[in-house]
């Protein structure tokens, strides 16, 4: 079972206590963008194999919105942070890095 730590209250959460949101660090396009970068920010996701970046919401704890590392295929989480960082923190991304040599975060995806 997927077990989450949210950031706000401390709460180690299984599952059910949570709702899932999708892909994080969503690059957003709205009014007069391309229609391709439109369509692309509504309907395409990312379906990785292994280190994942999701949102979760907090649903029957303090209702919160965070964000959280993981791997699809092992359910090993690397670390969750507040909803309004852009990036995952520094030392997120070094925890992966050390356990999946060979592994970066790119920002444009
Ligand atoms: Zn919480």
């Amino acid at each position: 079972m997927l077990t989450l730590t949210c950031p706000y209250c401390g709460t180690h959460a299984d599952e059910t206590e949570l709702a899932p949101g999708g892909e994080a660090h969503l690059k957003r396009f709205g009014p007069g963008s391309s229609d391709e970068d439109f369509e692309d920010y509504l309907f395409r996701r990312a379906n990785p194999k292994g280190v994942h970046f999701e949102r979760w919401r907090h649903a029957y704890g303090c209702g919160k919105w965070f964000l959280a590392a993981r791997c699809t295929t092992t359910l090993e989480v690397y670390g969750t942070y507040p909803a309004q960082t852009t990036e995952p923190p520094e030392h997120i991304l070094e925890t992966i890095a050390a356990k999946r040599p060979g592994w970066s975060w790119e920002a444009d995806t």
